[in-house]
């Protein structure tokens, strides 16, 4: 199909980049494994890690539309994507200012990489447009935002550090993984580079490691040049599977968005819960500039048991959710940030961003509502049992 055409986002997640099988015409896209091609003249070599095998610049298509960009680059992994693009626009000596509430491999890339490559950096603490404005210096080239966050889902205005960023003519950068495209369109706010984690919403079945990046022809370009060398494209298998994840995409996060709302007003007014964090609720401190820069408030919510109520015993007692390192699949899964994601921070500095140590982290699947309702509930129910039998 073709991208000139303005159609819907589950028609751009089912059709549009497509590989033809000229040939049989199956109706899906065949998948080229060549890592060799005939040459065609200089400008055209096809190579794995030029980024441009048929299913490769298929799937670019796909992700730049579906995040309405001009131009888009997969990767090996997200990381691969975050660390690319980030050498590709700093360089010795330039500044960059970051959310301190980054994904924790983010934070590791900048607090062990940057110095032994001569960047500087400086973490915003106060995550307002004033926040970022003072940390600013006149060798700033990029803001880094994430928006929702990990683990307490807290919210970045976008539109207000794009028009902040453009007065001071520096690049903007945002991990959008927990929005996803479905729920969130950093581009149409402003922003220049948007970046995903492919291993969360856009593979959505807990099977694929790979990343994305998307932006206008000439910052892709600068991505590009960078990429080649450092060589994190994707192999094509992997690119066939995410295709064919993304076919899902919008119906698998329209019901993770509804799942997620229905089970965080649920739990908010739960007895044996003390706190949760989702901001598609009201009490959410963030919710106001949810509601104006998302479409949907995304399967990601926090919450917090009642003082008394073992966070740990309670994950052990959960049947049909599933405690896991990662996020996103089709099946909710559960972890506590404490042990896991956040387990490297000291428990002031966890305290600091305000994670508590029997906070949870739920990501919400597709599963009925009343399945993972009663899935709780019955866990809580075991916790609150004194153990008499040994
Ligand atoms: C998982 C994740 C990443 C890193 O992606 P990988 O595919 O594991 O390299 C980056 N940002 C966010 C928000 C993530 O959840």
């Amino acid at each position: 199909m073709d991208s000139k055409k303005k159609i819907g986002f589950n028609t751009i997640c089912t059709h549009l980049g497509e590989v033809k099988d000229e040939q049989f015409k199956g109706a899906v896209s065949p998948l080229y494994m060549s890592t060799s091609y005939a040459f065609e003249g200089v400008d055209k070599k096809r190579y794995p890690r030029y980024f441009n095998t048929p299913n490769q610049e298929a799937l670019c298509k796909k992700i730049a539309a579906l995040e309405k960009g001009g131009s888009a680059l997969i990767f090996g992994s997200g990381m691969a994507a975050i660390s690319t693009s980030l050498f590709a626009f700093l360089q010795k000596g330039d500044h960059i200012v970051l959310q301190r509430t980054l994904y924790g491999g983010t934070a590791n890339l900048v607090n062990e990489e940057f110095d032994k490559h001569g960047i500087d950096f400086s973490y915003v603490d106060e995550q307002t447009s004033k926040g970022f404005e003072d940390k600013i210096k006149p060798t700033t080239k990029v803001i880094y935002i994430e928006t929702p966050s990990n683990p307490l889902m807290t919210i970045t205005d976008i539109e207000q550090i794009a028009t902040l960023a453009k007065q001071n003519n520096i690049i903007t950068m945002i991990d959008n993984t927990f929005a996803s495209p479905v729920n969130q369109n950093p581009i149409e706010l402003g922003i220049d580079i948007v970046i995903h984690s492919a291993t969360k919403y856009l593979g959505g079945h807990s099977d694929i490691l790979a990343g994305a990046v998307i932006a206008s022809e000439k910052n892709s370009n600068q991505i590009f040049q960078v990429a080649k060398n450092f060589g994190g494209s994707l192999s094509d298998f992997t690119v066939w599977m995410l295709e064919r994840s993304i076919k899902t995409l919008g119906i698998r996060v329209k019901q993770q968005n509804k799942n997620a709302l229905k089970l965080a007003k649920w739990l908010n007014t739960h007895k044996d819960i003390a706190m949760v964090y989702y901001p598609g609720l009201k009490s959410h401190p963030d919710h106001e500039i949810a509601k104006k820069q998302m479409k949907g408030y995304g399967g990601m919510l926090s919450f917090e048991l009642k003082e008394g109520l073992d966070a740990n015993m309670f994950q052990k007692e959960l049947k049909l959710i599933k405690s896991s390192m990662s996020l996103a699949g089709v099946e909710s899964t559960i972890l506590s940030p404490t042990l896991t994601s956040h387990a490297l921070l000291s428990e002031e500095e966890r305290d600091l961003q305000g994670i508590k140590p029997g906070l949870l982290r739920f990501s919400v699947g597709i599963e009925e509502k009343e399945d993972l309702m009663n899935d709780i509930e019955q866990a809580l129910e075991k916790i609150k049992i004194p153990e008499l039998e040994h």
